[in-house]
């Protein structure tokens, strides 16, 4: 039986091993992926530029994930280069062709003064908040540090508002702004669940700002008193949005907000309800249609839907303003397949949801190739509440 020291000298005549300086030109050619293997603690007191992190006890299960290619050149560092000699011989055995061990691993790296980086890394208050997102390998914890970079902006804390602005501060998206100039009544709570009864008659924005600070800390809520119009939407827009989620329900600002967040190139999760059908889609400017490219223009106001306020089941804007947070969280990620020229139906009676393909019009009046409308355009408040679907 071999001992440690003797199983070391065995492996390293097996694998390549090479200096920190072949190495930099490696790694600054991007001619191979880098790989630490050392543990978490570690990584995070600083790791080659470029390198991933899967800690050696992860190899076999990870590698594939991170290097695809066989064919590639992959260095493999430690700390002072054993745990690196052992994970190479690894990588030969499942067939990598071309497989490097770093000879006096990280610490050789720093002791010729080249470069590393320090890893941004969450704390372990964080670790443990949102440990269940770490645990999935699309999200883990680049995406956790990504969502709490990530700004949402929702227009309107309603129905459909209060579920979306509230997953999204449960998963830690870290900047919030939330639009809206109404104050909490008695007819909002059958559905509006981020208020409450004793918040009645309490600012709608600022209600909600409160609900989310006591859901997660983390979360920086931006508070907008204020109806969107034409004179303000430059403003609340440019303050630097990566996705608008729309529970706005009424066409003047369904079409103020759609223009805007294509002359802005915002992409907007839309979301409509109406007694027991709920809707959901993603205008992503350019790359899909925009609300106008299926309606060009409001309906006139004789022929909008009456302005009765519309009736719905309590859940209804819950499961809506859930599949909203759901794409926003995608977006901002940067994973799965967003709603983009696609519309979910949700018909809450039947049970069952419905997916239509909506199409980019190339004659938009406002993301077509020869834009008819270039300036804000304030309709007229005709129906606020009404129904605003996009199918007939
Ligand atoms: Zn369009």
């Amino acid at each position: 039986m071999a001992s440690y020291r003797e199983l070391l000298q065995q492996i390293r005549e097996e694998i390549e091993e090479i200096g920190a300086p072949q190495a930099r030109e490696l790694v600054e050619e991007g001619e191979a992926a880098v790989v630490d293997v050392r543990e978490r603690d570690e990584w995070e007191e600083g790791h080659i530029p470029r390198a991933v992190h899967i800690p050696r006890g992860n190899l076999e299960s990870r590698i594939e994930g991170a290097v695809a290619d066989k064919s590639r050149a992959v260095l493999l560092y430690c700390s002072g280069g054993n745990r690196s000699a052992f994970a190479a011989k690894t990588l030969e055995e499942l067939g990598y062709e071309n497989v490097l061990s770093l000879a006096g691993g990280f610490t050789d790296w720093k002791r010729n003064g080249l470069p590393f980086e320090l890893p941004r890394a969450l704390d372990e208050a964080k670790r443990r908040r949102y440990s269940r997102h770490l645990l999935i390998p699309e999200v883990g914890e680049e995406g956790q540090l990504k969502l709490l970079d990530s700004r949402v902006l929702l227009i309107g804390a309603g129905g459909l508002g209060s579920p979306a602005s509230l997953y999204l501060a449960a998963a830690g998206v870290g900047t919030l702004g939330i639009v809206d100039d109404d104050v909490v009544d008695e007819t909002n709570l059958q559905r509006q669940i981020v208020h409450s009864t004793e918040r009645l008659g309490e600012s709608k924005a600022e209600s909600a700002k409160r609900t989310i600070e006591a859901l997660n800390p983390d979360v920086n809520v931006k508070v907008f008193q204020e109806r969107l119009t034409a004179e303000n939407v430059d403003r609340i827009l440019g303050e630097g949005w990566d996705v608008i989620v729309d529970g706005a329900d009424n066409f003047p600002t369904r079409y103020l907000l759609n223009d805007a967040s294509v002359w802005h190139g915002i992409p907007v999760v839309h979301g409509s309800i109406y007694r027991f059908e709920g809707q959901t889609t993603v205008f992503k400017p350019h790359e899909g249609p925009c609300y106008r490219c299926l309606f060009p223009q409001p309906p006139p106001p004789e022929l909008a839907p009456s302005c009765a306020e519309g009736g719905v089941l309590g859940v209804l804007p819950g499961v809506i303003g859930s599949l909203q947070a759901n794409e926003a969280l995608k977006l901002s990620l940067g994973i799965g397949e967003p709603l983009v020229g696609r519309l979910l139906m949700f018909d809450a009676l039947a049970g069952s949801f419905t997916e239509i393909s909506l199409r980019r019009d190339p004659d938009c009046p406002v993301c077509g190739e020869n834009p008819t409308i270039t300036d804000y355009i304030d309709y007229v408040e005709f129906c606020q509440g009404g129904r605003t679907h996009v199918t007939p």
